[in-house]
């Protein structure tokens, strides 16, 4: 059986995960200072804060935000589920407009239609780590004074092109950045997350509000010699990262180039041995943009059954997903109240289909993620492409 993902893992992580427990430290403490001081160097940003999911990280970015109950917040439907509910967590609204059909990512020219007085902040996906154009996302959203937060999730290692330079996703360009480590993304502490900013502020709110909204964190409380009695001055979260997670998400950052390099060359494989297949979309870089190809996404021809597709090559013994989920054809967003807008405006959404959305809903039901790890060989990746290939008829 080859899976769709596996976790690109040595002896260094269980190493650093027995140390850390060694230590006698094992939650939010030197390991997790460590691993955020590592990471906010990595992708070039002032602040990085660690926390216990990409999910928990875009609640905290919102709320930074100011987004709360009544607010509409811009984003895309075509989404891993949690991008729409971190907004719910506020009490906000979901504003949700289409993707490109080519990039799987937010339509810059759609944000002015969704724009309201009630609008606090765009919240924009660089979807499967394929970097969506923020430039363009950043420039409608200054003219209206909101907010940009970036859900980075599947995007570490990602590089997206200003003024001629290339730098990483998370410096970031928008107000916040928020990443995972599930196992399903590039590097994995088992879960957790990563909110990456340049604003002190903001970064400070988050610290206090991953642990309680406590005033003294207990790190300082237990170097102090004086007695130190704590206080919680809001409505606070336990949004923690373990020592643990973090000593092995250091090793993973450092395994990153690699990891990166290794799925680089699997992707441009793909792509080699898969263009003659005749209808078959494939994934492609915009010239500013560079992924870290998290997942390899193709569309298949007109008229094909995915389902069957997907079958077929599981019983050839291959893994796949389909393409990306829409969040509001969902049964949670039957009940959940969203919006949406195209360049007729805004309305009220209802209901599993939205003809306003129908490039995130043909995406859902016309793509095919395939198997990509760095461990993948030759030969199995050549038993991939013959499984897809029976599975077309091609
Ligand atoms: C995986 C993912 C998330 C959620 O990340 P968790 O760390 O599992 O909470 C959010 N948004 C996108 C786009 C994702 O792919």
């Amino acid at each position: 059986m080859i899976p769709i993902t596996k976790p690109y893992f040595g002896e260094e992580e269980q190493r650093a995960t027995a140390e850390a427990i060694a230590s006698g430290w094992v939650t939010q403490g030197p390991q997790v200072a460590a691993f955020e001081r590592e990471f906010a160097a990595y992708v070039g940003a002032a602040y990085a804060c660690a926390v216990s999911s990409c999910t928990t990280a875009l609640h905290l970015a919102l709320r930074a935000a100011d987004v709360g109950p009544g607010d509409h917040v811009i984003t895309v439907s075509h989404s891993f589920i949690a991008t729409a509910n971190a907004v719910r967590y506020c009490g906000a609204i979901p504003v949700f407009i289409d993707i490109a059909p080519s990039t799987y990512n937010m339509r810059p020219d759609l944000v002015e239609s969704a724009v309201t007085d009630r609008t606090k902040a765009v919240l924009c996906v660089h979807q499967m780590g394929m970097p969506c154009d923020l430039q363009a996302i950043l420039a409608v959203a200054s003219l209206h004074g909101l907010k940009v937060i970036e859900d980075a999730a599947c995007a570490i290692g990602s590089e997206i092109q200003w003024d001629g330079q290339w730098e990483r996703i998370g410096r970031p360009r928008g107000d916040v950045a928020c990443f995972s480590f599930h196992p399903r993304k590039v590097i994995t502490t088992g879960d957790g997350g990563m909110l990456t900013t340049n604003n002190a502020e903001y970064d400070a709110k988050f610290r206090l509000w991953r642990q309680h909204a406590m005033s003294v964190p207990d790190t300082v409380r237990h170097k102090a010699n004086e007695v130190i009695f704590e206080s919680y001055a809001e409505l606070g979260f336990n949004y923690r990262m373990t020592d643990i997670q973090a000593a092995v998400g250091r090793v993973q950052l450092g395994r990153l180039p690699a990891i990166l390099e290794l799925r680089r060359h699997i992707a441009m494989r793909y792509l080699e041995l898969l263009v003659d297949i005749p209808g078959l979309g494939l994934p492609a870089e915009p010239p500013w943009g560079r992924t870290n190809w998290q997942s390899f996404c193709v569309r298949l021809p007109e008229g094909c059954d995915q389902r069957a597709v997907m079958q077929r090559m599981l019983g050839a013994g291959i893994a796949t997903r389909r393409g990306v989920m829409c969040a509001h054809r969902e049964p949670a967003y039957q009940r959940e109240p969203w919006l949406f807008s195209d360049q007729a405006g805004l309305q009220q959404g209802s209901g599993s289909h939205c003809a306003a959305l129908r490039e995130g809903e043909r995406a859902q039901d016309h793509c095919v993620l395939l198997p990509l790890f760095p461990q993948m060989g030759d030969e199995e990746q050549d038993t991939i492409i013959r499984a897809l290939r029976s599975g077309l008829d091609v």
